[in-house]
């Protein structure tokens, strides 16, 4: 039983070391052969802008459907396919499929739509994702912008000319670059001034916290910064109508979260984009005093 708990996919709560050794070897060699048995999928979450009530992009999520466990999230094993090396040709697939995949969108008459997908440190250690990345945006054609590519803070401190040119490679390719869980990590911000960053997203720490000491401070200097630097600003992890409400009064627009939907597969976007859900009204409309 593969245990989904915790940042790093296991906890270490099983007293019998040699269990979670056997446990771990067995999850590196399922995820060996997963690629090959078309094992993993994405998984789409809507963004919605609270001024309009639109459906104006998505977050691509990674999911395993794994022969014996069923569906498994990313937590519980991106890190693990990083240690084994396997994270390249992981994200290859996701860069290949969610490109097509929104470009299929716009060829269906959503032109607007933008679709972002999270990729690895280590997508950043060398050329080819970021080549096969600028391909893909190309050979599908995709308009300025549309397409993004979420990075955590731990890219940009690594700072490196190699790491600046891949970045500025990808936005040279009309690439999106959104900072995620952004202000959670090692934030020296003046990497917003050398990384040409498109995005930001307020992590949910945040969001679950909007009541906790700090935390309006710290989302008020967010929305500061995206608006100074004309970024788009994005609230992740938004559950209740609350806090959609407080978020724009604060200056966010763009929500993504439970409240509105959890990541669904691309067939179910199809038809939220040929009928939008009657509930996105109601959540958006401020509740009677
Ligand atoms: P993330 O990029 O910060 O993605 C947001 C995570 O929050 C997703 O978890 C999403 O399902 C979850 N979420 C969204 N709304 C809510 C909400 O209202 N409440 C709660 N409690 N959770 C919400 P998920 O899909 O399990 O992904 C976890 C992380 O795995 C992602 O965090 C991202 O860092 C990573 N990841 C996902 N897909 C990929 C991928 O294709 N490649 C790589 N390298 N990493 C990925
Ligand atoms: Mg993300
Ligand atoms: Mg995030
Ligand atoms: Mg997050």
């Amino acid at each position: 039983q593969i245990k989904r708990e915790g940042k790093n996919g296991f906890r270490f709560y099983d007293p019998d070391l040699n269990a979670h050794y056997r446990e771990r070897i067995a999850l590196e060699d399922d995820l060996r052969g997963a690629l090959a048995r078309n094992e993993f999928s994405l998984h789409y979450q809507p963004q919605i802008s609270m001024d309009s009530g639109k459906l104006v992009g998505v977050e691509a999520l990674l999911r395993w459907q794994h022969p014996t466990h069923g569906l498994v999230g990313p937590a519980a094993f991106i890190q693990v396919a990083e240690e084994v090396g396997l994270i390249r040709d992981i994200s290859h697939w996701v860069v290949d499929t969610a490109t097509r995949q929104l470009a299929r969108w716009h060829a269906r008459g959503h032109q607007a739509l933008r679709m972002s997908i999270n990729l690895s440190s280590h997508d950043f250690d060398r050329d080819d994702t970021i080549d096969q990345v600028a391909d893909c945006v190309l050979r599908c054609g995709l308009a300025h912008d549309r397409f993004e590519v979420e990075i955590t803070e731990r890219v940009m401190m690594r700072d490196t000319d190699e790491v600046i040119a891949r970045i500025r490679r990808l936005r040279d390719c009309g690439v999106g670059i959104s900072i995620d869980d952004f202000g959670t990590g090692y934030s020296a911000l003046a990497y917003l001034q050398k990384f040409p960053v498109s995005s930001l997203k307020i992590d949910r720490s945040f969001v679950d916290n909007l009541n906790g000491e700090g935390t309006q401070p710290i989302i008020s200097a967010i929305t500061g910064i995206a608006r100074g630097f004309g970024l788009h600003l994005v609230a992740e992890g938004v559950e209740r109508q609350e806090q959609a409400q407080r978020l724009q009064d604060m200056g966010c627009d763009i929500m993504q979260g439970y409240l509105f939907s959890k990541a669904v597969t691309a067939g179910e976007l199809d038809r939220w984009l040929e009928a939008p859900p009657q509930h996105i009204e109601a959540e958006r409309a401020p509740r009677p005093q």
